[in-house]
């Protein structure tokens, strides 16, 4: 049973991880629903313009940014839609 402590635990952390902060850490910019933000390991949060800027690694941690995971996956955002 010690697994499934231990996978609960995990999924808990990613859970926090994942929680979209309101802003962009570099420039402010403030995300909307359909934002495509990045994310670091250490949940700083970046635009897309400034993840580009960043070559997709995060200056604070030097992570690699991924595209945070929308609850809801829109067919209609575009990468081009901030
Ligand atoms: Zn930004
Ligand atoms: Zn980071």
């Amino acid at each position: 049973m010690i697994i499934i402590y231990i996978l609960t635990y995990f999924y808990g952390v990613i859970e926090m991880a994942l929680e979209m902060k309101p802003n962009c850490e570099k420039c402010g910019y403030e995300f909307h629903k359909k934002s495509n933000a990045f994310i670091c390991v250490q949940e700083t949060t970046y635009c897309r313009e400034c993840a580009e800027n960043l070559y997709y690694v995060c200056p604070k941690c030097n992570g690699e940014l991924v595209v945070r995971p929308k609850a809801k996956a829109d067919t209609k955002t575009v990468m081009g839609d901030r």
